[in-house]
């Protein structure tokens, strides 16, 4: 562990074992997540709180922030550089990405279904739930986040990192895409849910958007709970909730129903 602020300034010293974030008495075997990042104080960030926050406290998964910056180059510990080829902006450097790399790969498992290396990228194949559940069943992940242009080619091909996307859309870095994907797969380990049919109902899983929920009050500004759902006919219930599922895929998402193939 590296002491990381000196007088409010990230101290340089290269950190050779990750910062852990993991609550204490981690098992060995909880699902841990490792992000290298430019920006550790970022996590663990909205993993921090609520039901992910609970979990990580109690252990039921860990989190380790790896600060890029110490494995920079020089005096100022320069991460990045201007793109070969000229143009706007800067790229992170494949030597320096490459170090911070191989740290966070000690000690992990070889094989990468258990423990995939993911780089955070527009580019990269869309996130989806089927993704979030695989990455569950697995011992960890490594992720690494992009700042500025992104990050050297070479890096990608060198260590074989999967790109995988939040959506189309870009962010300025891949730590908010980072928490939403390690979110949505730690909500999916066992015992981090309290209620874990919850998980089973809910969008996706069954490959239609979830029904309308509502709650108390029976009667707000003049508008009722669907009477189907105050019935206390459970068959009915099922069955309306089907339909509105169905319904709402069909209105918003008729891509999901076309698309039957495992995600
Ligand atoms: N020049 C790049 C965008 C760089 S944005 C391009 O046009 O493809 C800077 C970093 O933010 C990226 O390296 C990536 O890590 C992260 N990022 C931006 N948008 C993202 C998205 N939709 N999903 C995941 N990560 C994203």
């Amino acid at each position: 562990m590296t002491e990381r602020r000196a007088k409010g300034r990230l101290a340089i010293t290269p950190s050779l074992s990750p910062r852990s974030l993991e609550g204490r008495g981690t098992p060995a075997r909880a699902w841990q997540a490792r992000v290298i990042t430019l920006f550790p104080d970022a996590f663990p960030g909205v993993l921090g709180l609520s039901l992910t926050g609970k979990a990580l406290q109690d252990g039921l998964w860990g989190l380790e922030a790896i600060d890029l910056r110490p494995f920079g180059i020089g005096k100022h510990r320069n991460v990045d550089d201007t793109p070969a080829g000229g143009g706007a902006g800067m790229v992170l450097r494949a030597d320096v990405l490459g170090a911070a790399i191989e740290t966070a790969m000690r000690g992990t498992p070889p094989e990468r279904s258990d423990w995939p290396l993911v780089c955070l990228s527009p580019r990269g194949r869309p996130f989806t739930q089927a993704r979030a559940r695989d990455w569950s069943r697995g011992r960890g992940i490594t992720m690494i986040c992009g700042r500025f242009e992104g990050i050297d080619q070479r890096v990608i091909e060198h260590f074989g990192i999967e790109e995988v996307s939040l959506g189309d859309f870009v962010l300025t870095g891949g730590e908010l895409a980072a928490q939403a994907m390690i979110d949505a797969t730690v909500r999916l380990l066992p015992d981090v849910l309290g209620n874990a049919a919850s998980v089973e109902e809910e969008s996706f899983a069954s490959g239609l958007l979830e029904h309308p929920q509502y709650t108390r009050p029976a009667v707000w500004e003049g508008r009722e709970i669907p009477p189907v759902l105050l019935s206390g006919n459970h068959a009915e219930i099922a069955r309306w909730r089907r339909a509105e599922s169905e319904r709402l895929t069909r209105e918003r998402r008729p891509d999901l129903i076309a698309d039957q193939s495992p995600r």
